[in-house]
């Protein structure tokens, strides 16, 4: 690959400020034990990259932290507020942690302008034109200002995803997760996604982002973590995970994609 994800490792962001604490984290569906004993602290600024076969539990674990599923036991304190039950704490949080989905989920029926300044006019109180005009900032940033008055199924999926990624921005997020953003995408716009991800990262963002892009993860991650039936196996700084994998887990599932 070129520019962007052949750059030496990004230089980190991370402060000391904690802002993702997991704390003995477990969740069922129904009898099944989906999440077990989850432990998992993240910093400002940090970059996290989780990776893991299907079904371990990687995209449960990140809606657990943006409150998309309750967990049972154990403490999830995501910018000082501790989730729970509380709906007002729920909606602080949905404003202050975007998140990206591998099918986009633009709403098909509104244009991309209208996608992007919905959020900041109702949740956040922008008014109508400082709202598009953010909108449009972040459609620069993504390269695609030309596409703001066409409906996603316009769309090629790679600038859909970019548009879902402007989209999270516009309600100027702490906190910016991913599931597997370049999944359901034709290889050949997977690189135009991961660099937007590659420039976000360069900003300074707090990300998680649950990925099998292994170059992606060299150049950007802090820590990759690796998880396995709903355990969190292996983490480590991603030389290390990459060169030394220390389960055989993990061995076995970085042989099986790399
Ligand atoms: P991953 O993202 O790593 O593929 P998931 O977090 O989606 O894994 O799922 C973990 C396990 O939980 C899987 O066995 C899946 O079938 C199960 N699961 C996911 N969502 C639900 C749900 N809403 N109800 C019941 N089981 C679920
Ligand atoms: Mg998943």
């Amino acid at each position: 690959m070129t520019n962007k994800l052949s750059q030496a490792h990004l230089k980190s962001a991370a402060s000391t400020e904690v802002i993702i604490e997991i704390e003995k984290m477990n969740k069922w569906y129904g009898a099944f034990h989906v999440l077990k004993d989850i432990d998992l602290t993240v910093h400002k600024g940090e970059r996290i990259v989780v990776c893991g076969p299907s079904g371990s539990g990687k995209s449960t674990l990140i809606r657990c932290i943006n409150a998309l599923e309750e967990h049972q036991e154990g403490d999830i304190i995501v910018d000082g507020i501790k989730l729970g039950k509380n709906l007002k704490n729920l909606e602080h949080i949905r404003t202050e942690v975007g998140m990206v989905f591998q099918n986009f989920n633009l709403f098909p029926h509104m244009s991309i302008l209208e996608n992007l300044t919905l959020g900041p006019i109702w949740t956040r109180k922008m008014s109508k034109s400082e709202a598009i005009e953010t909108a449009m900032t972040y459609l620069e940033r993504v390269k695609i200002p030309e596409q703001a008055d066409k409906y996603p199924g316009q769309l090629s999926g790679g600038q859909q995803q970019r548009v879902a990624i402007a989209r999270s921005l516009c309600m100027n997020p702490k906190i910016m997760l991913f599931d597997e953003p370049t999944s359901a995408l034709d290889p050949e716009m997977i690189k135009e996604v991961l660099d937007v991800m590659v420039d976000l990262a360069d900003t300074g963002m707090t990300m998680i982002v649950v990925t099998h892009e292994m170059g992606f993860a060299r150049t950007i991650a802090d820590e990759v973590i690796f998880m396995d039936a709903g355990d969190i196996v292996e983490r480590n700084n991603p030389e290390a995970f990459f060169e030394n994998p220390e389960h055989e887990r993990t061995q076995q599932f970085l042989s099986q994609i790399l």
